[in-house]
């Protein structure tokens, strides 16, 4: 079997196997997400995230064989590969979702209610104006 016969192959697996992935990875963040706003679950989140962008790389490439096979003159493959775009549309969405999930759940710099500016964190008095730090 040549090098692009395989690549496709394992292509039409990925997508069935994204088609499920998606949605478990989405439940996956929201359910993370409910759980607590914790630095360890941004964390996992993160992790989660990074499964999903290789996931992708995956689905590229795979999106890439069977487009290559089909230009190739296999139209049998047409189906194959419009439900790997259809399941890579659904995990990019999936990353959006999480992405932005992760931006809000990032711990914010406190700022001084005077000046504005950045404080240490833990830290009693501004830095910039001297001010006392009101919790
Ligand atoms: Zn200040």
């Amino acid at each position: 079997m040549g090098f692009i016969q395989r690549m496709a192959d394992s292509a039409k697996q990925l997508g069935n196997r994204a088609k499920d992935f998606g949605g478990i990875a989405g439940d996956k963040a929201r359910d993370i997400t409910k759980k607590s706003s914790e630095l360890i679950e941004l964390t996992k989140m993160k992790h989660e995230l990074r499964k999903m962008e290789r996931e992708m790389e995956n689905n590229l490439a795979g999106i890439g064989a069977l487009y290559y096979q089909q230009q190739s003159g296999q139209d049998s493959i047409a189906e194959e590969l419009l439900r790997l775009l259809e399941a890579t549309k659904e995990l990019e969405k999936e990353m959006k979702e999480l992405e932005e999930q992760i931006n809000q759940m990032q711990p914010e710099v406190p700022i001084c209610k005077d000046c504005s500016k950045g404080l240490p964190p833990g830290g009693k008095y501004c830095s910039y104006c001297g001010k006392q730090v009101v919790d």
